[in-house]
Parts: structure tokens; C-alpha cells; sequence
């Protein structure tokens, strides 16, 4: 055994064995059970020990890795995971994935790195376009919509707050002018800790009734914005993660924009059916929102992690994220420094995956995912609900479906819904979570993989129902 620090630069080995190792994952993926099988105490016995006093060969490092995390891996990559909403990887967008590592560049200025600075110049034009938004628009490359949502919001509180004559950025909110947050009972948790971290506190968002879809109507949000007055910040949602419902934005937009309001879109997988020409009529209006939140690690199948920060007007943006320091290099003219976007300095070239998953897919492969993945999902709900005591929660809009089993002759359907969840998760053959909807228990399916097809839906839909008549025999015997 030698220390790594005593490997020459150029010895390849250790990722040439993680290449191998990562071939078998990807070849495991199709087949392998899809949830984890190994428990907490498994992990830590495998992979707890001291830390060695000389390191260990690079190669005996990835073995040993590979076989103590191996059972604690979730196939969330493959084609049957349905769980939260989480897609796999694009086969362009993982192999450059692997590129940025070991390119190793440091994406935060032109200046460290011109390929990095232009590749995300060029990746924000075709995602402004393939999104239906602003041209002008400017757009950061973060690590989720949590972040998205964080620096589109901080640009919000600034412009709101500029317009009335007060200088955030300098003054920050001590004494500020109160700006209203107005979000729907159905915004996302990360909308409620982004308002946390940008000092508004959670609590004191007005909260606009929704429907029985999570949708915030037109009409709801009239009545709540006439009971405020200043500075006011409206977040609205396009997918709601159980239903993939989308709030009335072209009438929320013509609202916020009568009274002067920024409007934001958290449309962390939502936003993407603007690509998709028969799904595009569900975003109507949202193009005339102020910033935008998206996911690329979600539907986008771009590895973790890779969110996008939208906002139409540049300036805002800008003032609320950029860094200046003397030593700070600072790119001129069509030279982009993307730490002016991004709460972050240095960080990964996350760009360049991205920009290789939407030149593998190109605009018509962009829609068809979108488009199959919908239509996955509808076939899901269809299959499943041949069985009586299954209920579809949820119109299947967009790619989820919430599904609820209801015991024929009365009983608790919370129990039963719950336990067929941990069945379904426990026999393997797919993986989806259990949520909560309007006080009852329910199981989501979310359809967000490129490989997931017709088959794998079907095996799937066999499999949970092969779990509901399991768990309703157990019922009616005791
Ligand atoms: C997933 C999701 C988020 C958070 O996204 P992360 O990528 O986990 O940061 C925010 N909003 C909505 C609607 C989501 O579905």
C-alpha cells in the first residue's frame, strides 16, 4: 500500500477501475432491485473505521468504496424509480459529466475558465428559447431549484425594494420599507426556506387558498392582493409536486403586473412543458413572470447538480449576487463571469453537462421526453386503476400521478395506502414514496426518466397491483 500523494499525475489506474465499476452500475441499472438493500447500521459497519494514518492505494480506494456504498445505492437512475420527482441521466450528459470533473475547472470568472464562461453563455440562449422566455432574460447555473428559487427571490427583494428608494444591498431589510411575499398553500418547501434565508421569515407570506388540483386560481389571488399595498413579491408555482398541477399564470401574471408586483415561477420540472408543443398551453402567461426556477437534474436528466436561476431583468439579477474584490478579474464585454449569477464563487463548470444533455436531445428529442414521459404516466394511472379499490387522486396532467387504495368493504384506507407503499418499496421491482394530499395518504408516481418505457410502466403497474391484492387480502383476514 502507498500514499496517493506518491502517484505520478499521469497514473490513470484508479479511474480506469472506476470507469469499469461505473460500466457495471450502469448495466445493473435495468434489473437491479431499484431500492436500497442495505439498512443505516449495515452502512456504517461497512463504511466506518478510522481514518487511515497513510493513505490508502487510489485504486483499493474506489474497490473498497464501490463494495461498502454499493448495497446503500438507490437505482434512481433507472428506468423504474418513481420517487419524489428525480430523473435519471442522459448517456451525453453523464460522459460530460465525467469530463468537467476531470477538466476541474473553476466556473466562478472568465478568467478561470473562457471555456466554462461561454459554454453557459450558450447553454442560457437555447434554454431561454426552448422555454418561450424573455431573450434578454439572464440566467444562472446553481445546484437546484432550492437555489434557484433562492437567488431569483433575492433578485426580487432587491428590485421591489429599489423601487421604492431603498438600497438592500447596502441597507439591507433593518428599517426597510415591510415588502409583502404572497405565495399559494401549495408553494414548495424550498420557496418557504429561501424566504427564511433572504431574512422575510416563513411565516409572514400570505398564503392564497388553492383548488382541489394545488392550483392557485386568478381569483383567490385578487382578493388577497387587494388587502396589500407597497412593495409586494408573488410567487407562483407551474407543477405542483404531487398533482403536476399548474397555477392560472396567465391570469396571476396580468394581476402582479396591474399592481406592480414581481412575479416569480418555481417551475423546478413544470417549466419544461413549454418545450413540448401539446404540453406548452399549461405555462401560458408564465413568460410574462419576472424570474423563473428550474430543475436540470429533474426532467432535464442532467446528473446532480444542476438547477437554474432565471430572471427578465439582468440588472437585478446582477446587484443581487455579484462579487467584487480587487484581485477578482473581471470579464469584459461578451465575456460572462457566472459568479455574477449565482449565489456562489467558485464552484463545478455544471454548464457543460447541461449544454451536452440538450445538444444530445435536440429540440425535438426534448419534447418527445416530455411528451412520452406524460403519456407514461397516464398509461400508469390507467393500469392501476383498473383495480376498484384504487383511486387516481390527481387529473394526470403532466408527469404525476397520485394514487390512493381504498379498502372495498370501509377500513382505513391511510393504513392500507401506506403499507402498499412500503411493499411496493420493499418487493424491488419499483420504487415511489407516499405523501400526504388534502388529509389523506396517498402514493406518487412521478414519470421523469429518458428510459423508462411502455414496458418498464407495465412491469411496474403488475408489480404494485400484485402488492394491493397482497395487503387487501392481509386486511380482510384480520
Ligand atoms: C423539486 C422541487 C423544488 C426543489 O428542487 P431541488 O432541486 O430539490 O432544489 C422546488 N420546487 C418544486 C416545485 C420542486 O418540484
Amino acid at each position: 500500500m502507498t500514499s496517493s500523494v506518491t502517484e505520478p499525475l499521469t497514473d490513470v489506474s484508479a479511474l480506469v477501475r472506476a470507469h469499469e465499476l461505473a460500466l457495471e452500475f450502469i448495466e445493473s441499472l435495468p434489473e437491479r432491485p431499484v431500492g436500497a438493500r442495505a439498512s443505516a447500521a449495515d452502512l456504517h459497519e461497512a463504511l466506518a473505521g478510522d481514518l487511515p494514518e497513510i493513505g490508502l492505494d487510489p485504486v483499493a480506494v474506489v474497490e473498497e468504496l464501490v463494495r461498502a456504498a454499493g448495497p446503500g445505492l438507490i437505482g434512481s437512475a433507472g428506468p423504474r424509480y418513481f420517487g419524489f420527482v428525480i430523473g435519471g441521466s442522459l448517456p451525453a450528459a453523464r460522459a460530460v459529466d465525467w469530463l468537467t470533473t476531470t477538466w476541474d475547472q473553476n466556473a466562478a470568472l472568465f478568467a478561470t475558465s473562457p471555456a466554462a464562461s461561454v459554454v453557459e453563455s450558450v447553454t442560457a440562449g437555447w434554454i431561454l428559447d426552448l422555454l418561450g422566455l424573455p431573450a434578454g432574460a439572464s440566467v444562472g447555473f446553481v445546484t437546484g431549484a432550492q437555489m434557484a428559487n433562492f437567488t431569483c427571490l433575492a433578485a426580487a427583494r432587491h428590485a421591489v425594494l429599489e423601487r421604492v428608494g431603498w438600497d438592500v444591498q447596502l441597507d439591507g431589510l433593518n428599517g426597510a420599507p415591510p415588502v409583502n411575499v404572497v405565495i399559494s398553500q401549495e408553494a414548495h418547501a424550498t420557496i418557504l426556506s429561501a424566504l427564511r434565508m433572504l431574512g422575510f421569515g416563513s411565516g409572514r407570506a400570505l398564503r392564497v387558498p388553492t383548488d382541489a388540483q394545488g392550483r392557485m386560481r386568478g381569483e383567490a389571488l385578487r382578493q388577497v392582493l387587494a388587502s396589500v399595498d407597497g412593495p409586494t413579491i408573488v410567487c407562483a408555482q407551474a407543477g405542483n409536486v404531487d398533482t403536476g398541477a399548474f397555477d392560472e399564470l396567465a391570469e396571476i401574471a396580468e394581476l402582479t403586473r396591474a399592481r406592480g408586483a414581481w412575479l416569480h415561477v418555481d417551475g423546478a420540472f413544470g417549466l419544461w412543458a413549454a418545450a413540448s408543443p401539446d404540453r406548452r398551453d399549461l405555462v401560458a402567461g408564465g413568460e410574462l413572470a419576472d424570474s423563473w426556477a428550474t430543475d436540470a437534474h429533474k426532467w432535464l436528466n442532467v446528473p446532480y447538480d444542476s438547477g437554474i436561476a432565471i430572471v427578465a431583468d439582468p440588472a437585478a439579477h446582477q446587484a443581487a449576487m455579484t462579487v467584487r474584490a480587487n484581485y477578482l478579474l473581471r470579464g469584459r464585454g461578451s465575456e460572462r463571469d457566472n459568479h455574477d449569477w449565482v449565489p456562489e464563487s467558485s464552484r463545478r463548470a455544471r454548464g457543460f453537462a447541461l449544454y451536452a444533455a440538450l445538444q444530445s436531445l435536440g429540440r425535438r428529442g426534448l419534447a418527445e421526453l416530455i411528451e412520452r414521459d406524460c403519456r407514461l404516466a397516464m398509461r400508469m394511472a390507467g393500469l392501476l386503476s383498473r383495480e376498484p379499490t384504487v383511486t387516481i387522486l390527481n387529473d394526470v396532467v403532466l408527469n404525476q400521478v397520485l394514487v390512493r387504495i381504498e379498502p372495498v368493504s370501509g377500513g382505513d384506507g391511510d393504513t392500507l395506502t401506506r403499507a402498499v407503499a412500503a411493499g411496493v418499496q420493499a418487493e424491488g421491482t419499483c420504487w415511489l414514496s407516499g405523501t400526504r394530499w388534502h388529509d389523506q395518504d396517498a402514493m406518487r408516481i412521478s414519470v421523469s426518466n429518458w428510459s423508462t418505457t411502455e414496458t418498464d410502466i407495465e412491469r411496474a403497474a403488475a408489480a404494485i397491483l400484485t402488492v394491493v391484492r397482497r395487503e387487501l387480502a392481509a386486511t380482510a383476514s384480520t
